[in-house]
């Protein structure tokens, strides 16, 4: 064919659903989305291109989940839905929550700061298996409707309002009408179709952090690894590592981090080390990236195989099955959230959550370094999920409106989750009001966020 753009012919599809609430991809702020807006009554419907919920988490193995907690693990960041569902983790034997009683016998070290290890305080490592079957079961019981291995690739508006949001799967094509519509899609996709302006990558250049394929290795003495509870780079294996890559004989990596994350079993480790450069919403890029990925994984292993003894035996136990995407697209919200709201912990009339990772963005090219800064706990307004121009989509997760470096430290999942609630209770309440979700009253959200166990101005002190 030698023409660039064809014309699609249009065509009558089948409305599938109309409910209230369609929510746009289950990762941590989808799931947490939908069960708060059905948990409120409304009629929910999950929409999720893999077969399972859990987004990064379970897809890209990615762990721990982090900012749970404080850097200095004096205060819980995370409450409500999340929370509950971190405890339903840990009584089915899937979270490490690091209580006296439940902590595996390590033995400990001193974190190296250096690379920010000890913010895993603020972390919970799972197993992703329990993840997915405890987020499955929590929809479920909501009444959550589901919509698995169905991806949205459309939506259909009047005006300032979506009607409907178009979807592709085994079933071909098809509509879902709602009322109220959630992008928690990671990438801000459904947010992008309907024409909602948007930023991606650093100031300047745009330029994307890194994707990582995580994987995991079993057959690891571990216990000569020291405490890898904690998001550990070895700095012996950082070294070696870089010689090699210098010389041109080991790909480009991060890291390592090596560490327990999406496992906490002895003998078990997750790997966060490769690294490839590209626009993750583009198919033919991140297809280029996760293949090469995955030769870098089995160069790394043999590496790590051949040069030191806690992994002579190791084996690929599996890899994440979508590459790890740390950054794509920023809507253009009624609010950007700036750095220097975070590092002032500015307060808002209209915080719907809690965070306090650390600004941690990757190198953007292979040439730049890794800028890691930490960060008091700072507060998340509501108004950053308001994309403008669209008067009932609100954005939840990594593409809310917030700046590069805001978004570097928002973007982890304990966050994500807490934003996931307040989206899906403020979309059910939009439901209930009639109203647009930039309508609503921020002190009635609040009032409900809060009466649902959420934190969204302060966290509460803990003692581990
Ligand atoms: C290598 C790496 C390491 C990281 N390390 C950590 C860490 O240690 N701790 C931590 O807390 N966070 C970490 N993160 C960040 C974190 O995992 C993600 O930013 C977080 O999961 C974002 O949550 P989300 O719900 O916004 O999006 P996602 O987790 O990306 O979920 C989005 C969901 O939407 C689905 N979806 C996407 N598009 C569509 C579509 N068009 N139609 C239907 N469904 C769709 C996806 O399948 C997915 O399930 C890391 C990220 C990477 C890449």
């Amino acid at each position: 064919m030698d023409r660039d753009l064809i014309l699609e012919p249009a065509r009558e599809i089948p409305v599938s659903h109309a409910v209230d609430v369609v929510v746009a991809g289950g990762g941590p702020a989808g799931l947490i989305g939908a069960i708060a807006s059905a948990r409120r009554g409304a009629g929910t419907l999950l929409i999720e291109k893999n077969g399972f919920p859990g987004g990064m988490a379970t897809s890209g193995l990615v762990g721990p989940i982090a900012s749970v907690r404080s850097r200095d693990g004096k205060f819980r960041l995370v409450g409500g839905i999340p929370w509950e569902m971190i405890l339903r983790m840990e009584a089915a034997g899937g979270a490490y929550l690091r209580t006296p009683c439940k902590m595996p016998d390590v033995p400990a070290i001193e974190p190296d700061i250096r690379y920010g290890s000890d913010f895993n305080k603020g972390g919970i490592p799972f197993d992703p298996e329990i993840y997915k079957w405890v987020a499955d079961r929590m929809l479920r019981e909501a009444g959550v409707d589901i919509l698995y291995h169905t991806s949205v690739a459309a939506s259909v508006s009047t005006g300032r309002n979506l009607e409907a949001v178009v979807v592709e799967s085994k079933s071909g094509r098809q509509a879902v009408a709602a009322k109220v519509f959630i992008d928690a899609t990671g990438d801000a996709d459904l947010a992008a179709f309907s024409g909602v302006e948007y930023e991606s990558g650093r100031p300047g250049d745009n330029s994307l952090q890194p994707m990582s394929l995580v994987f995991r290795l079993s057959g690891v003495d571990t216990t000569s690894l020291g405490d890898i509870s904690k998001i550990t780079i070895l700095e012996d294996i950082r070294e070696r590592a870089a010689e090699l890559a210098e010389k041109g004989l080991l790909p480009v990596f991060g890291g390592p981090w090596i560490s327990w994350g999406s496992t906490f079993r002895h003998g078990e480790v997750m790997v966060n080390m490769t690294r490839v450069w590209g626009d993750a919403t583009d198919s033919q890029a991140i297809s280029l990236g996760e293949s090469a990925a995955r030769d870098h994984m089995f160069s790394f292993t043999q590496f790590l195989r051949e040069e030191f003894a806690a992994f002579r035996n190791c084996v690929i136990m599996d890899s994440g099955c979508h590459i790890g995407v740390r950054e794509t697209r920023r809507i253009i919200g009624r609010y950007r959230l700036e750095e220097k709201d975070l590092r002032a912990s500015r307060q808002f009339h209209d915080s719907v959550a809690i965070g306090g990772h650390i600004i941690d963005i990757h190198s953007t090219m292979p040439s730049i370094d890794q800028i890691r800064q930490s960060l008091p706990a700072y507060l998340i307004p509501y108004r950053c999920m308001l994309p403008r121009g669209i008067d009932n989509l609100l954005v939840a997760g990594r593409p809310i409106s917030a700046s590069h470096e805001s978004h570097a430290s928002l973007r982890v999942q304990g966050t994500c989750m807490c934003i996931g609630q307040a989206a899906g209770t403020a979309a059910a309440l939009a439901v209930e009001n009639r109203s647009g979700a930039a309508d609503i009253d921020p002190a009635e959200l609040q009032r409900e966020l809060r009466k649902d166990g959420a934190l969204i101005d302060k966290g509460v002190e803990e003692n581990l």
